[in-house]
């Protein structure tokens, strides 16, 4: 049974600081890089070998790590971009899981093949980008997405079965969510068939956007112009991971229905929110968590070596300097961010969510 275990590929003991972008102290009990689906047959043998649980991870930009995850860790680097069908308007393009998201953007308008310049520059790898129907500058990746492709990992499976597919119907898309962001997800990603346009249209909903496209005073305005500026914008607004470790932003944004919005508003009548898309004709708003937590004087607030950002108070981040031995764990970031959650709820009675995922099995 095991005979094709290619014990090379495994790695033992891993340390997983680096492989997430809050740079959490981490480390699993074993890694296998993942580059074919032959690899996941070999991952899958050793699972049922050594009883281990299998946890995918791309670029680690969007997940809360356990000091220690007593499972496999399955690093995602299936690569390969093919078009799979087009007709005169639209082309079908099926990516690999394991390419970076902002270069398969870039790719795109260098083929001009548009929808997507919005979400440039969003970290991670194009496997995740279905997990929370990632979403920035008036943009949703759902509406792009034509299906996805995937194996199961069930627990209850005793083999690899074939590449299943999910239509985006099935896919279950909303607000930063998606069946496969589901709690025990068992689908691994292993290619996501995008639908994009061949002919360009700005999508300029997102005033911010618009505003710096306004300020340029362009002739015409091209795809390109507003890749550039979501670049710029992103560059100007979030820390680079790089340098101030986070996770973009760490709690989702808060929807709700007409009755607690007139509620709140009766307090706090400086309040921003806006006006969201319901599928069942009730209104449905979102309120900036950003608001809410600057509000509750966490913005710029430091505990230990965590804070909210200054400029960004939805971003949290990791300050410990590493040169003087210090370290965060996840039990640290949960601490920090539930003093927050509680925070909100007794100013507001509203309910914060971590946007994150916590990896800790
Ligand atoms: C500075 C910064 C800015 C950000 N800005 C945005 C933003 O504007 N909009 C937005 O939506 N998000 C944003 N994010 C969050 C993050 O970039 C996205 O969620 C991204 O899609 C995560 O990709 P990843 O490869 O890093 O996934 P990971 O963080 O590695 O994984 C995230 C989750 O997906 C699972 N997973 C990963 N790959 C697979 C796979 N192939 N199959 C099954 N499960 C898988 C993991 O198990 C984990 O649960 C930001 C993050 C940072 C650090």
């Amino acid at each position: 049974m095991d005979t094709d275990l290619n014990s090379c590929m495994i790695q033992r003991h891993v340390d997983l600081t680096e492989a997430n972008s809050l740079r959490l102290s981490s480390s699993a009990a074993a890694k296998i890089t993942i580059k074919s689906i032959d690899d996941l047959h070999t991952a899958f043998q050793f699972h049922r070998r050594e009883k281990l649980p299998l946890r995918p991870l791309g670029d680690g930009s969007n997940v809360i790590l356990s000091s220690f995850i007593n499972a496999c860790i399955l690093d995602i680097a299936i690569k390969g971009i093919e078009v799979v069908h087009e007709d005169d308007d639209n082309v079908w393009v099926k990516v690999g899981a394991g390419e970076n998201w902002h270069e398969w953007v870039s790719y795109t308008l260098s083929n001009n093949w548009f929808g997507l310049e919005n979400l440039a520059l969003i970290p991670g790898r194009v496997g995740a980008s279905p997990i929370q129907n990632i979403g920035a500058y008036g943009v949703e990746v759902a509406s792009y997405i034509d299906s996805v492709q995937f194996i199961d990992l069930h627990p209850s499976i005793n083999h690899l079965d074939t590449v299943k597919n999910y239509n985006n119907e099935q896919c279950q898309f909303s607000y930063r969510n998606s069946i496969f962001k589901e709690k025990n997800n068992h689908r691994l990603i292993v290619a996501v068939t995008f639908r994009l346009a061949k002919s360009f249209k700005a999508q300029l909903n997102y005033p911010a956007l618009s505003h710096a496209l306004d300020k340029l005073q362009l002739s015409s305005l091209k795809a390109d112009d507003i890749f550039s500026s979501v670049v710029n914008l992103r560059n100007s607004k979030l820390p680079d991971p790089y340098k101030i470790p986070n996770a973009g932003s760490f709690f989702k944004n808060i929807e709700v229905g007409s009755s607690t919005l007139n509620r709140l508003l009766t307090k706090y009548s400086s309040m921003p929110y806006f006006s969201l898309p319901s599928a069942d004709d009730k209104p449905l708003f979102k309120i900036p968590s950003a608001w809410l937590i600057e509000y509750c004087g966490y913005k710029g607030r430091r505990e230990g070596c965590l804070a909210m950002h200054a400029k960004q108070a939805l971003v949290l981040i990791n300050l410990a300097k590493v040169k003087n031995g210090e370290s965060v764990s996840e039990a640290d970031v949960l601490k920090f961010s539930t003093g927050i959650v509680h925070s909100v709820y007794q100013e507001f009675g509203l309910s914060l969510e971590i946007e994150p995922q916590k990896i800790n099995e």
